[in-house]
């Protein structure tokens, strides 16, 4: 790499995202993230951090106090409910559909909690039954889901869920990154405790801050295992170091602190990121969440038809498929990854491999957030449509396009 591209400025292609996520972010959000900095216990900062807790209130559905952001993307807000929630030697109950089961599991394990997981074929759901029988045989401390799991395009119904935990006296968590935004999450009314989010899939901003909502019951519990007594958010002298488990970073006990009216030092919250939280929030309230989640439904109707009009065969069972993201089989014979390089090098258009037991399988189709448009998905079925047929798959011409066009007004 010679010198003068090193100093060049970033200037990447307009490239249409519908993937999995990342999505393009809408572009209030990025306007807001180039707003000026302020000190984080700067009144305006603390006021921005108020507005964030009671706009994300809404998006999960909840009345929740601790309602706010922990910094870094999705997988920290998983991370920290976790570690923060979960002692070594506690038993978890797992739901396992997808890939970021997998990873819940993968987390609790470093942790030392001793998993039960209760794992469904790719494509499939867990029943609540067989949730109910896990909990009185294996008595969690914690039951943990992802709601829609990217990687196999299933949302796992959670209607149910907190109520047969709450009668356990079992905590529960769901990883809802995928969702938030575009499908309802009801955190009250499902009763589940800690739900948390990334902003880069239905909310249409960038990786790098994840909501987070706690009910009263967990934060006590998180509380129960605070470590102030080391003094390191007071800047007191270490008298009694006590035992000490879990993670400095995402201890939300510290973290809540820090956004509470204590606004005990922890991290410096990262401005620009909460920034373009806030503002994620605001497009998506300012849309309305009726509205949102019905666009969100409509792009996903719209490219299922369309995909089923070229004569391709939708991945997984229908009554539990994402609204935002379409798993659709390679058709056989054609190689994936080039029809994939096409859409990206002639149409500007990323969509999604698969991961694992899907890899080369299926590809993974989103409409998410500022992605979920007529006009986008038109043209994702229309540019796939020519590199099907370049890559001699031979759909049916137009006929994708129109059956999308017939199918989002529907
Ligand atoms: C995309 C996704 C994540 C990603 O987390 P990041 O840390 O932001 O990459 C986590 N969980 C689910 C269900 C997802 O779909």
């Amino acid at each position: 790499m010679s010198l003068p591209d090193l100093f060049r400025e970033i200037d990447p292609p307009q490239r249409l995202l519908m993937g999995p996520g990342p999505v393009n972010a809408h572009p209030r959000v990025l306007r807001a993230m180039a707003a000026d900095l302020l000190g984080q216990f700067d009144p305006e900062m603390t006021d921005y951090m108020n507005e964030v807790m009671a706009l994300y209130r809404p998006i999960f559905g909840t009345e929740n106090r601790w309602t706010f952001l922990v910094d870094g993307t999705a997988r920290a807000g998983i991370e920290a409910a976790l570690v923060s929630m979960v002692s070594p030697g506690q038993n978890v109950l797992v739901l396992c559909f997808g890939r970021f089961g997998l990873l819940l599991t993968e987390i609790l394990d470093r942790i030392g909690a001793i998993v039960e997981i209760i794992e469904v074929p790719w494509g499939e759901i867990v029943p609540l039954d067989q949730i109910a029988q896990a909990i009185e045989r294996f008595g969690p401390k914690l039951v943990a889901t992802v709601h829609g799991d990217t990687s196999t395009t299933m949302a796992q119904p959670l209607e149910g869920l907190g109520d047969l935990c709450r009668a356990a006296g079992v905590l529960s968590y769901v990883d809802a990154t995928a969702t938030i935004g575009g499908m309802e999450i009801a955190a009250d009314r499902w009763g589940v405790d800690v739900v948390t989010g990334g902003l880069q899939k239905c909310l249409g901003g960038p990786s790098g801050s994840a909501p987070i909502t706690i009910s009263d019951m967990a934060a006590e519990r998180i509380f129960s295992r605070r470590h102030v007594e080391l003094g390191l958010q007071t800047a007191k002298p270490i008298e009694n170091r006590g035992r000490r488990i879990g993670s400095n970073y995402f201890d939300l006990a510290m973290i809540m602190d820090y956004w509470s009216e204590k606004r005990l030092n922890h991290h410096t919250e990262a401005t620009t990121m909460l920034y373009g939280a806030r503002e994620c929030a605001r497009v998506t309230l300012g849309e309305g969440l009726e509205a949102r989640f019905d666009r969100h439904a409509a792009a996903g109707r719209a490219m299922t038809a369309g995909l089923r009009a070229m004569g391709l065969i939708v991945y997984g069972d229908d009554r539990y498929r994402m609204t935002n993201i379409t798993g659709v089989y390679i058709p056989k014979g054609v190689d994936g990854e080039a029809v994939r390089r096409r859409m990206r090098e002639d149409f500007e258009i990323e969509i999604g491999t698969a991961f694992g037991q899907l890899a080369g399988k299926i590809w993974r189709i989103g409409a998410m957030g500022y992605n979920a448009m007529k006009h986008k998905v038109l043209i994702t079925l229309g540019a796939l449509e020519a590199a099907l047929r370049a890559e001699g798959f031979q759909a049916p011409p137009g006929a994708g396009v129109d059956a999308a066009l017939a199918a989002w007004g529907e």
